[in-house]
């Protein structure tokens, strides 16, 4: 559950870390009677569940109300990566001195959490990594044993930060832990977490991803879960109880079981296809599940070719071949489908399907042949 920048500053705002004071606006008057309120100077800021806000023309400084007009009527609509900005984030401007970074995040094959932090701040945090990767100093911290204020010191003294700004950035990185493991988070970034001239370490942005697992421990994220991005092509999946989650390629994956879902997402990246959609129906494959998932992935636009992914275990072969056939009877699908069909008596399943297969309709005997089949339609689609 990604969270919107002021979101994500109320949520370490609870922790005791320094942000600025604004409003949310929906409009240009909205925004315009928020920087009334604040007092010039303000940012006017985009409000969307992406980064380099920036560099696409969605964080502005206005010195005065006339100011806050012009940006907020720019900035209202404007597409940030693809992201339609609705809202907008006035705040209090601040003065800068210096820019840094500082973000928690799981470092799984570590076992561990892992701190960055880097007086190179207000660029992307990868750029830094590429060009200069002395200058991010790195914490790992054991979840058992948590971090303490030594190490957190050693941390900060590891980054080279301007002398003045050491003990505040101590502080904000003890409650950016505590933000972090408290709340549930799979990350937290301050970029960039700046240093002003009177010398103040403050939180200038805020890019927060909470554990949507977690929301039954917190009785406050159900206002941050309203306003996550929808998926329709994932509600209606969830509508019928199927396993989906909506990816942006071309190719619509069905499989049973979610292991073999997965792999089918990676055998169709493998062999250079974009999945469409990870997809899995269950143990069973019946003409009714099988049906709704076609309907599915029919109703995505974007789909140019199935991959239908089965191994047959309890579901015999001739189960499935069944209801896959009488599931193309229910449903009109504009996509050809390949086949997979292997497992408990898959020789049965393949029997049955054979007589029904045509050039909308094929199948192959692997799964990494189906793969190929099943690009090459995508791809040959597209052209
Ligand atoms: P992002 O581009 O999505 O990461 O948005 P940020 O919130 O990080 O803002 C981008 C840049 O705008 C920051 O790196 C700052 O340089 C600048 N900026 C943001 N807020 C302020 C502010 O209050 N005062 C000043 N002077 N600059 C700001
Ligand atoms: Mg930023």
């Amino acid at each position: 559950m990604d969270l919107f920048e002021y979101q994500g500053k109320q949520f370490f705002k609870q922790f005791g870390m320094p942000v600025s004071d604004g409003e949310v606006a929906f409009t240009v008057q909205e925004a315009v009677d928020a920087a009334e309120r604040l007092g010039t100077p303000v940012m006017v800021k985009a409000q969307v569940h992406t980064g380099g806000r920036g560099k696409a023309g969605g964080v502005k400084f206005a010195a005065s109300v006339e100011d806050v007009q012009e940006h907020a009527s720019n900035i209202l609509g404007l597409d940030i990566n693809g992201h339609i900005v609705q809202r907008l984030w006035i705040e209090k401007a601040s003065d800068i001195s210096e820019e840094y970074y500082a973000s928690f995040t799981l470092d799984r094959s570590a076992k561990q959490h892992l701190g960055m932090l880097s007086a190179e701040g207000g660029v992307e945090i990868e750029t830094v990594a590429a060009e200069n990767p002395d200058a991010i100093s790195k914490i790992h911290v054991d979840p058992a044993v948590g971090l303490t204020r030594e190490a957190a010191q050693a941390w900060v003294d590891g980054a080279n930060l301007n002398p003045v700004a050491v003990e505040g950035a101590v502080d904000i990185a003890m409650q950016l832990y505590d933000a972090y493991v408290q709340g549930d988070a799979d990350l937290v970034e301050i970029n960039p977490l700046i240093l002003t001239p009177d010398n103040r370490v403050h939180v200038l942005d805020a890019k927060v991803t909470l554990d949507s697992n977690s929301i039954f421990r917190h009785e406050d994220y159900a206002e941050f879960d309203e306003t996550q991005p929808r998926d329709e092509r994932e509600e209606a999946a969830h509508e019928k109880g199927l396993q989906y989650v909506g990816l942006e390629g071309s190719v619509g994956v069905i499989a049973n079981g979610a292991g073999l879902a997965m792999s089918t997402v990676d055998v169709v990246n493998q062999v250079g296809g974009k999945p469409a959609n990870f997809l899995d129906i269950g143990g069973g494959a019946n003409a009714d599940v099988m049906a709704g998932a076609l309907e599915v992935i029919n109703n995505d636009p974007e789909v140019k070719s199935i991959f239908i992914n089965i191994f047959g275990g309890i579901t015999r072969g001739e189960e499935v071949a069944n209801g896959i056939i009488e599931a193309l009877n229910r449903v009109d699908i504009d996509a050809p489908i390949v086949i997979r069909l292997d497992g408990t008596n898959a020789d049965e399943g393949r029997e049955i399907l054979q007589p029904a297969l045509n050039d909308k309709l094929m199948m192959e005997p692997t799964m990494l042949d189906a793969a190929k089949k099943v690009v090459e339609l995508a791809k040959g689609a597209v052209a």
